[in-house]
């Protein structure tokens, strides 16, 4: 296989469509399968099935390049290479449920393609279990995904490294070969997702976007770690956030100090409600599994767990000290996304957090810049939604800042204070300034900030 000008995209999420988007728009031909038809026919129409930004104009920019369907058969007409990107959920024991990657193993083994690669986060031996079911003819490599929601394409397409595991020499190959534009990033800035200017400057001294080669239980592994460590980084600023405050320190200013050294480092330290989303929860709590499953207790992973489990309700017990008891008190939610920039409401904080309120008796109001039309499905119908944050806050006993969305810093606070019934504002993202709260006559707590606040 020399260069790949052709390939099949399998599944179309957060993963698998920027990563499919990415390749057209380096001018790569690819088919993108999905078994949801609505997603597919809404993609056909360049209507991106999540938000992401950048993705609705990307959609349109490399629409010449990209096709989708739900047919097996045309997907894989004389395309060599599928990259696998389906959803791995969790099960409710803990463990990745392989279903959908099995699924599309099986639909692949019928069809003539020759290198597989497993993008989806799945369980160290999987891509061995992989081989098995494609039989003898097909090449097998892990390609674990590293972006974050709420920037997938622009991490795409500017990544810090690419991680490859395989067994034969010339997998590794056509993956560099695949991936080249990224490795030297050797195409054209593109306007509505530019280069980030790190990037550029390290590309102009000659440096290139690392592949690093493994194997591929290495490579399995490394992308459980890399999350099991980032969801450790989070637990551990909390732990001390939580200390802060029985001791009367502030944790913004702990990190500031702390962060500077290098071995620590002051990105993903940042106190607040703990990780959410559809992939710390779901990497750690299978990461936990897989270590026991062989004979290893990983105490310090489970502990992280538990932290980040307790950390989803410190507001809701800091709102029940401030306002004495939550029954028939109205609270006001501040965002419900996991975090800002995605629509995305798999195992937010928010949910729990509006749910627990609703058990003390309170009455729930919420509002997100993108996440009302997700939440009026999987959230409690009795939380009443709105679009203008000013009228969310109308008569609430206090407000529960929950995703640190851009437009809560920039709210008109002072506005804000006229519509509340009592000035309580509690800061689960430490995303407001505890002195302009305090000097617009706010009750404000954030987290970890101080004894008072
Ligand atoms: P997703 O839920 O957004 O999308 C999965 C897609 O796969 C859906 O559109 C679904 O319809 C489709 N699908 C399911 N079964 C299929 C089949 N048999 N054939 C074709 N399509 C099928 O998932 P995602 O967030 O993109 O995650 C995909 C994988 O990447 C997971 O393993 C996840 O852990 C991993 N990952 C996710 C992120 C992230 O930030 N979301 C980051 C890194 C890695």
């Amino acid at each position: 296989m020399d260069n790949v000008e052709k390939l099949t995209v399998v599944g179309a999420g957060y993963v698998g469509l920027s990563t499919a988007v990415a390749l057209a728009l380096l001018g790569r031909e690819v088919r993108v399968l999905d078994t949801d038809a609505g997603r597919i026919e809404g993609l056909k129409r360049n209507q991106p099935p999540f938000y992401e930004p950048g993705l609705a104009e990307s959609l349109v920019r490399a629409s010449a390049k990209l096709s989708y369907t739900t047919d097996p058969a045309e997907a894989y007409a004389d395309t060599e290479l599928a990259i696998v990107a389906v959803g791995t959920p969790p099960t409710p024991a803990g463990h990745a449920d392989l279903r959908y990657l099995y699924q599309a193993l099986e639909t692949l083994a019928q069809h003539p393609v020759s290198l597989v690669v497993i993008k989806s986060t799945v369980p160290v031996g999987t891509n061995h279990d992989a081989k098995k079911i494609l039989g003898p003819g097909v090449a097998l490599a892990s390609n674990p995904e590293f972006l974050r929601q709420g920037q997938a394409l622009s991490d795409t397409l500017y990544p810090d490294r690419i991680l490859v595991g395989a067994e034969e020499e010339w997998v590794f190959g056509v993956l560099e070969r695949l991936y080249r534009p990224l490795i030297e990033q050797s195409f054209e800035e593109l306007p509505w997702l530019p280069r980030p200017k790190a990037l550029r400057e390290a590309i102009a001294r000659g440096q290139r976007v690392p592949l690093v080669r493994t194997g591929l239980e290495s490579a399995e592994l490394a992308k459980y770690a890399a999350n099991a460590f980032l969801a450790t980084r989070i637990s551990f600023i909390n732990e001390i956030a939580n200390v802060a405050e029985a001791v009367g320190a502030d944790i913004e200013e702990v990190v500031r100090a702390i962060g500077l050294d290098p071995r620590i480092g002051p990105h993903f330290f940042k106190a607040g409600l703990g990780y959410g989303g559809s992939c710390f929860p779901k990497d750690t709590r299978a990461l936990a599994y897989l270590a026991k499953r062989g004979g290893y207790d990983f105490k310090l992973l489970r502990a992280v767990i538990e932290v980040n489990q307790a950390q989803r309700y410190r507001l809701v017990e800091k709102a029940e000290a401030v306002l004495g008891r939550l029954s028939g008190q109205t609270i006001t939610l501040l965002g419900l996304a996991f975090k800002p920039g995605t629509d995305d409401l798999r195992e937010a904080p928010s949910l729990e957090i509006a749910e627990e309120l609703l058990a003390r008796g309170a009455r729930v109001r919420a509002t997100d810049p993108k996440a009302l039309e997700l939440a009026r499905q999987v959230l409690d119908p009795r939380v009443e939604l709105f679009a203008d944050p000013l009228e969310a806050l109308e008569d609430a006993d206090a407000v529960l800042l929950v995703t640190e969305w851009p437009e809560y810093r920039a709210l008109d606070w002072a506005q804000a204070k006229r519509r509340l019934r009592r000035p309580v504002v509690l800061d689960g993202r430490n995303a407001l300034d505890p002195q302009a709260m305090e000097a617009l006559g706010y009750v404000y707590q954030g987290i970890g900030r101080g004894r008072k606040r």
